[in-house]
């Protein structure tokens, strides 16, 4: 984690929120490199659930919202997590993950060693109920009356927003309605780099059924492998990749199953996505709140009834954490160490990087640089050694990277070379676009 944590400040992938003024716990900034890898993502989701899709449609919908829609839903009551704090060192840590949060005054030990084991000094309190939710106030009021939440999850618009979308899309149950937006959650630990913090985004669906057990059962099994193909079709190792079901007294009580995809980080096994059939709790809960039906009309069978849900939902940070995780690689080029990212080509930042062997060469390599632009997310580089620019760009996982010499004004080719197997090959600048298009399968 350290070495991933320090070559992604390094390269421009994540930085410290608010570093100058120490940082802020639980929140990140996403550099240059690291906002193309963090849309690309997006896109690869969005392109699988929503755009090559018929029974799939998108929303954006606001971060606050009214109130009730979180008193609906539950989580004014019991979005919450227990917390225990620390008598001696004055730490405050979420109760159910002592045995793996370091101590903050004796990091060798965790907190479940040093206070529940009494190997060290610690003393615990109680276990109390924290709510996750960040709360502000709409207007000029300080008040009860106008206080509201940033949204903890991306799904509850979608629910209640749900007869807008069904009569404006013309869909018929079963269909499906995605969101990629951020989330707020105040975590009482947020730990393990971006993998729990504060401020996330996530990438929702609802897919909308009948509710009948032989329906939701058979799309409920139909996302939990849907989704599990898609982590592969990313690019992630599948030997890294496991599904574990819920046992009963996880579920929550409208849950009829849960699955969550987890993933090997350094780490150790944790959730990547969630995916759950929700029953019709919460369209039942936002029309008995609300008074709105919400209920769906089948003109064939003219049948209506309140539609079950099952729901996938990931975190855009955590996958892309895990993008980060599985791409990492060590080994040796011409006798020297280097570190790879192997990021498959539709998730890499840059696809291509064009190098001018001399800064003399600048105005055609640039040309060059300029021309692939209009399909490729490509980085001019200049700056130091062929050597160094070939280490930086692997750092950075650029498939190929393309090198403008002196000979290229004499034969009009280029040197492309690859960074997976470092092989290099001269082509003609005329075939280029065609070499990149054959390599990359873009
Ligand atoms: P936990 O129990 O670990 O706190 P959860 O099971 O409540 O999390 P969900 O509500 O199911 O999490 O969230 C769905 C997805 O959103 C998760 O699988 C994860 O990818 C992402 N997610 C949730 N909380 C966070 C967070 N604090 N930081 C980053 N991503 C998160």
């Amino acid at each position: 984690m350290e070495k991933l944590v320090s070559l992604a400040k390094r390269r421009g992938f994540i930085f410290q929120s608010s570093e100058i003024y120490g940082g802020i716990n639980g929140f990140w900034d996403y550099g240059p490199v690291g906002v193309e890898l963090r849309n690309n993502i997006k896109s690869f989701w969005w392109q699988r659930m929503v755009r090559l899709r018929d029974d799939v449609v998108g929303v954006d919908t606001s971060i606050i919202c009214h109130p009730q829609t979180w008193v609906a839903s539950g989580h004014v009551a019991s979005f919450s997590d227990p917390m225990v704090d620390c008598k001696t060192c004055k730490g405050r840590f979420r109760a159910d993950h002592i045995e793996a949060i370091p101590c903050p005054q004796k990091p060798s030990l965790t907190v479940q060693a040093c206070a529940g084991d009494k190997k060290g000094p610690g003393e615990l309190t109680e276990v109390r109920q924290f709510n996750l939710m960040f709360e502000t106030f709409v207007g000029a009021l300080r008040d009860d009356s106008a206080r509201a939440y940033l949204r903890p999850e991306t799904c509850q618009s979608i629910f209640t927003q749900f007869k807008n979308v069904q009569i404006v899309s013309r869909q018929k149950i079963p269909f499906g309605i995605a969101q990629i937006g951020k989330s707020f959650r105040n975590e009482i630990t947020p730990r393990n780099f971006i993998f729990r913090s504060r401020e996330f985004e996530q990438m929702e669906m609802e897919f909308f059924v009948k509710p009948e057990e032989p329906e939701m059962q058979k799309w409920y099994e139909y996302w939990v492998a849907e989704r599990f193909q898609w982590f592969q079709d990313l690019g992630i190792k599948p030997d890294k990749l496991r599904q574990r079901v819920h046992s009963q007294d996880e579920l929550a009580h409208y849950a009829k199953g849960c699955v969550d995809v987890e993933y090997q980080f350094p780490f150790g096994w944790s959730e990547l996505e969630g995916i759950a059939n929700r029953s019709n709790y919460d369209l039942s809960q936002h029309i008995k709140t609300s008074g709105k039906d919400l209920s769906y009309f089948d003109e064939t069978t003219k049948e209506k009834y309140v539609p079950a849900v099952v729901e996938t939902s990931l975190g855009v940070d955590r996958t892309l954490l895990t993008v980060l995780a599985d791409a990492y690689a060590e080994d040796v080029v011409e006798g020297e160490e280097r570190v790879v990212m192997r990021f498959s080509p539709a998730v890499a930042p840059y696809k291509v990087a064009v190098f001018p062997l001399s800064r003399k060469l600048a105005e055609p390599a640039m040309a060059l640089e300029k021309s692939l632009r209009k399909r490729y997310v490509t980085d001019y580089d200049d700056v130091g050694s062929i050597g160094k620019r070939y280490r930086r760009h692997d750092e950075i996982g650029t498939p190929l990277a393309v090198t403008y010499d002196f000979q290229s004004e004499e034969d009009k080719q280029v040197t492309v070379r690859d960074r997976d197997t470092t092989k290099q090959e001269r082509i003609a600048i005329d075939r280029l676009e065609d070499y990149l298009k054959d390599h990359l399968k873009l």
